[in-house]
């Protein structure tokens, strides 16, 4: 059979899986078995079958990971293995190694600690590096550095395939993962390192521990700011406003909200705005409630932001006080934007810019029909898992999905050919500023935010 006839065979064997974890499950075996019909598929079939190979599908194909695992794919660092990392990492058969994804397996997109069944995620980021932006498979490598998991019933089932102890922290955390970056860049010095999945508390402060001195990224952080911002500058030519005139809400203030907020800050700042007066702009909830100055032990990032107001929990409350023209939901806390929410910020605003990034689907703030039908046709709406298009009265609008994918293959491929040593800021605003440039009046038209995932090499050749 030619290539175009195998495709035809897997392709609908694909569709003829009833449930989406099905159809992860004979996509990951083609990629064992026939690693070049996989890539041909899934680059012609992209909007079909990126969902299942990333979010939402592989939330859940990491979920029940023990259950579905057949073949081991990725290389896993266990924490019980110090002192021995870069030996471990001699033992990946390939010797020229491009990108690392790594994680940690805490959070899991939003679906928490997964241990080192969260092995799927950076699986997935670096299928999409080969599928968006051709980089070798053969030069990708994933790994979990298995810390242990404070997930209970993880370490009462059977089928986890990680190490059955509680998460380690402090110095024995952080003397790991040093030497897994001095063993990393010992064993594969051109390698980009792209950090995954981290939680909260160790997402940024390793980044900054580490972005001056080595190769690295984090794309939950950068990745996301870069993404979300050229959703924002999209939705702004709709609106033919400037993104120095928003007033921007963040429901969430953990690593992907201060990633996208720095990342607006920086282009406000390029567009010749004071840091202080960028900053103003821009307000924060957390599960306290607003992020105000009263507020003790707020953490250093959470003070930059930390605004002279009084303390308000009553969402109502503060959308009333803040007004704000754009809100972004990146808390993980499904359902968060309700109906008189939604209604309030259409009543404040002739068209709200809602963004309900929380990823998979099941933790999304509000669905695409919930932002349109509950501000009456307003909302200039992005999320984080895909959403199908949207028929109301009788419009149909098309919501955009703030797909890190569109980013971080582009940046990855970018800093391979040029062998840039360090992953700098600016990168990722260039990223948002290329992307935003693909997305055509006809899109906006039509209210997408994002140009079709059909472009996607063009865009990440184009970031390159
Ligand atoms: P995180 O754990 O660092 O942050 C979560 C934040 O939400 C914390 O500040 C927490 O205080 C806040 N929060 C929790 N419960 C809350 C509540 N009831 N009310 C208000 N705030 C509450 O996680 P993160 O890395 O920032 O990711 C958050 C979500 O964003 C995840 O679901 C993730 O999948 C999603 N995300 C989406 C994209 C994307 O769409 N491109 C990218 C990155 C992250």
């Amino acid at each position: 059979f030619t290539q175009d006839e195998q495709k035809i065979k897997v392709l609908s064997t694909v569709r003829e899986k009833e449930t989406s974890l099905e159809k992860y499950i004979y996509l990951i075996s083609l990629q064992d078995r026939n690693e070049t019909l996989f890539y041909r598929l899934v680059i012609d079939e992209i909007e079909e079958l990126m969902p299942i190979i990333y979010t939402p599908t592989v939330g859940n194909a990491c979920q029940q990971y023990g259950q579905i695992f057949r073949r081991p794919r990725g290389l896993y660092i266990p924490c019980n293995s110090k002192g021995f990392i870069y030996n471990i990492l001699s033992n990946w058969p390939h010797k020229d190694v491009d990108v690392i994804v790594v994680t940690d397996g805490e959070r899991i997109l939003g679906l928490g600690d997964l241990g080192a069944d969260g092995m799927g995620i950076p699986i997935g980021k670096l299928t999409l590096y080969t599928v968006c932006a051709g980089i070798d498979p053969a030069k990708t490598l994933p790994i979990t550095i298995d810390v242990g998991t404070n997930n209970d019933e993880l370490l009462s089932d059977p089928l986890y395939i990680g190490l059955r102890n509680k998460r380690i922290r402090g110095n024995d955390y952080d003397e790991l993962i040093d030497e897994f970056m001095q063993a990393t860049a010992k064993k594969f010095p051109k390698a980009l390192i792209q950090f995954e999945d981290f939680a909260n508390q160790n997402a940024s402060r390793l980044l900054e521990k580490y972005r001056n001195s080595y190769c690295i990224f984090n794309d939950d952080i950068q990745g996301t700011g870069s993404v979300t911002l050229a959703g924002i500058l999209s939705a702004l030519r709709i609106l033919n406003q400037s993104l120095e005139d928003q007033r921007i809400l963040f429901y969430g203030a953990g690593s992907a909200a201060f990633g996208i907020a720095e990342t607006i800050v920086k282009k406000m700042m390029a567009l010749g705005m004071d840091i202080n007066d960028a900053r103003r702009r821009i307000s924060f909830i957390d599960s306290r409630g607003l992020v105000v100055k009263d507020r003790a032990n707020l953490n250093e990032k959470k003070r930059l932001y930390a605004h002279d107001m009084k303390k308000e929990t009553n969402l109502i409350g503060i959308i009333d006080s803040l007004k704000p023209s754009i809100i972004i939901g990146v808390s993980g806390k499904p359902g968060t934007f309700c109906e008189p929410l939604l209604r309030k910020l259409a009543e404040l605003n002739e068209r709200p810019i809602i963004f309900a990034l929380s990823n998979p689907t099941s933790k999304s703030e509000c669905t695409a029909y919930e932002a349109y039908s509950w501000t009456d046709g307003k909302a200039i709406f992005a999320s984080g898992s895909p959403f199908d298009p949207v028929s109301w009265k009788n419009t149909t609008f098309y919501p955009g999905q703030g797909n890190n994918a569109y980013i971080f293959p582009g940046i990855g491929l970018g800093i391979i050919v040029s062998r840039a040593l360090y992953v700098t800021d600016e990168m990722f605003i260039a990223a948002a500023e290329t992307l935003a440039d693909f997305v055509t009046e006809s899109d906006l038209k039509k209210g997408r935010l994002y140009p079709p995932l059909t472009k996607i090499r063009d865009i990440s050749c184009k970031i390159a």
